[in-house]
């Protein structure tokens, strides 16, 4: 492969971090690096609490395990999402109730929200797809006047906007993913945002084993003891250092990979307006992060040619979610709400172009041009 789908993000200076972290002899959790990684993320999202995760997955059961769920809850959450959205609740005990997308973002429609709560909903789990914003406001609105929880996928979303509020920070909890496919990388690992204070207590218990660790750490109390159910959520500061830099250059990987967005954006757009292709769409109140560019074609077996053709000329495109109410565990764990008219479709005609921090203008043209090859 000439141009490959994804590069783990790199800054340079990843080794020094790593060796200090080495050198200092602080190698476990909740080290200096990761003190130093919360208040950048806290910095990024202007408000409630970070802490570093394991993985997004892991952030995304924390959160489910703050949410308190428990056997027969409902959960509503797109269908085209990563297992790990509904895994997280699926691991509770709770149902997974799938509401169909929006075929412009593919994100979940919140106009399909409000009829498939029912007496045993506990949470809404939107997931922003690519890094654009759900429509939050009328998320909120709907929790709100059910007493719902609102658990935000944010795994691709860090560094991105809704209103001018940075997705993961407006609903109760935000889940962030450091993969090295998203747009900051730790190698594994992830964050969840806590919105409100008093979560934040009990979620710091939770990450540390079921202890109150942190607090004694903080010299708020004389001695550390069992306080709770919990489990080892944290993460080593090697992990830690590693994504310091990434946050430290936060803005100018955001620039950078934007650029690069734009730049896909402006050579497709021809195909698109002969009607070969659709393009990405971002809704005015959204500030995307530019986590990934994909394109549509007509139908399924167009997918497969073009991804064919592009892998002949040495370019790696790949389609994405299999939608998960069509999977053997989501039959099991699952419900569809309604009627499937967007998930399916769309899913099948979505192919993913190249996208990484250092992915050059010709790299873009190339992709481009093949692509046009391919409808000429
Ligand atoms: C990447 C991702 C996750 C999982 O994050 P990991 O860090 O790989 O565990 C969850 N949800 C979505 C939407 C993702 O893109």
């Amino acid at each position: 492969m000439t141009i490959p789908f994804n590069k783990a993000p790199y800054t340079g200076r990843e080794p020094d971090f790593i060796r200090e972290a080495m050198e200092t002899h602080q190698l476990s959790g909740d080290g200096p690096f990761t003190k130093k990684c919360h208040e950048l993320l806290e910095g990024i999202t202007g408000r409630g609490r970070a802490l570093l995760t394991t993985s997004g997955t892991h952030a995304l059961e924390m959160a489910a395990l703050l949410c308190d769920i428990r056997p027969g809850d409902e959960v509503i959450m797109p269908s085209f999402t990563f297992v790990s959205t509904a895994n997280a609740f699926v691991l509770r005990g709770a149902k997974a109730v799938f509401a169909d997308i929006r075929p412009d973002t593919l994100n979940l429609d919140e106009k399909l929200i409000e009829s498939a709560v029912t007496a045993r909903t506990k949470v809404i789990a939107p997931v922003h797809y690519g890094g654009v914003g759900c429509e939050m406001d009328e998320i909120m609105r709907i929790a709100e006047k059910y007493g719902l929880l609102v658990v935000e996928d944010a795994a691709q979303g860090v560094n991105a906007f809704y209103k001018g509020r940075a997705l993961g920070s407006i609903g109760d909890f935000g889940c962030y993913s450091f993969h090295e496919t998203k747009n900051y990388t730790m190698g594994e690992g992830g964050a969840v945002v806590v919105r409100d204070e008093r979560y934040f207590e009990e979620a710091e218990i939770l990450r540390e084993k079921g202890t109150n660790r942190s607090k004694f750490f903080r010299g708020q109390i004389d001695k550390y003891t069992w306080v709770s159910a919990g489990s080892s959520y944290l993460p080593s500061e090697l992990n830690a250092a590693y994504l310091y830099p990434q946050l430290l250059e936060a803005d100018l990987i955001n620039r950078s990979r934007l650029a690069s967005w734009d730049l896909y954006y402006e050579l497709l757009s021809p195909l698109a307006a002969q009607g070969a292709v659709s393009l990405p769409v971002v809704p005015e109140a959204c500030a995307h992060n530019a986590h990934m560019f994909y394109i549509k074609v007509r139908n399924l077996a167009e997918r497969r040619k073009v991804i064919k053709h592009l892998k002949n000329e040495g370019i790696s495109a790949v389609f994405h979610y299999v939608p998960l109410h069509s999977a053997p565990a989501g039959e099991r764990y699952g419900r569809f709400h309604g009627e499937d008219v967007y998930t399916t479709k769309e899913s099948d005609r979505l192919i993913r172009l190249p996208m990484y921090f250092g992915l050059t203008p010709g790299d873009i043209h190339t992709v481009a041009q093949s692509i046009r090859r391919y409808y000429d």
